[in-house]
């Protein structure tokens, strides 16, 4: 099986893909751009991750970190690719999460890591039963939110931060 010609073609493919480049450079431009997810280690990763360059043959691309996870990949602890860009002058990351926070239930983002949430939908915009959410690791603010039988939306927030 290791030097089947399936895997020797699955490896002439990703080569071949513009994206693989960029994980070899470990190019910080194009975090945000996609993930790379690896079948042996069942991760996925921004393409700066500074992780072993895995077997081309293992290799998956993938938008969004939604769309790894849906494919049945976890986010590498390392490179953390699951997590938001930062709001401007933030330290931590943004955090995004599906649930109830003080009664409420909506989705919510934080800034300062957990400690207090901002509700980013309205009633109007529920969903129905989401599956998935995460940040864009690009830009700040920006949502996406996979759901059930829906597909997977993005959203940006009405105002600009800060306020
Ligand atoms: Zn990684």
């Amino acid at each position: 099986m290791k030097n089947s010609p399936i895997r020797a073609a699955l490896g002439a493919a990703t080569e071949a893909d513009p994206r693989w480049a960029q994980i070899k450079l470990r190019d910080k431009a194009s975090d945000g751009a996609f993930v790379y997810s690896v079948k042996t280690t069942g991760v996925y990763c921004r393409p700066s991750c500074a992780a072993r360059l895995p077997n081309p043959a293992n290799v998956g691309f993938h938008v969004t970190p939604a769309e790894a996870r849906a494919a049945g990949f976890r986010a590498c602890k390392r490179c953390k690719p699951d997590l938001g860009k930062a709001a401007p002058h933030a330290k931590l990351p943004a955090l995004y999460l599906v649930g109830t926070v003080q009664g409420q239930r909506g989705f919510f983002r934080s800034t300062d890591g957990g400690a207090t949430w901002l509700r980013i939908n309205d009633d109007q915009h529920q969903w129905g039963l989401v599956l998935q959410i995460t940040g864009d690791p690009k830009k700040f603010g920006r949502v996406y939110v996979g759901t059930h039988g829906r597909g997977i939306f993005y959203g940006d927030p009405k105002t600009n931060w800060p306020r």
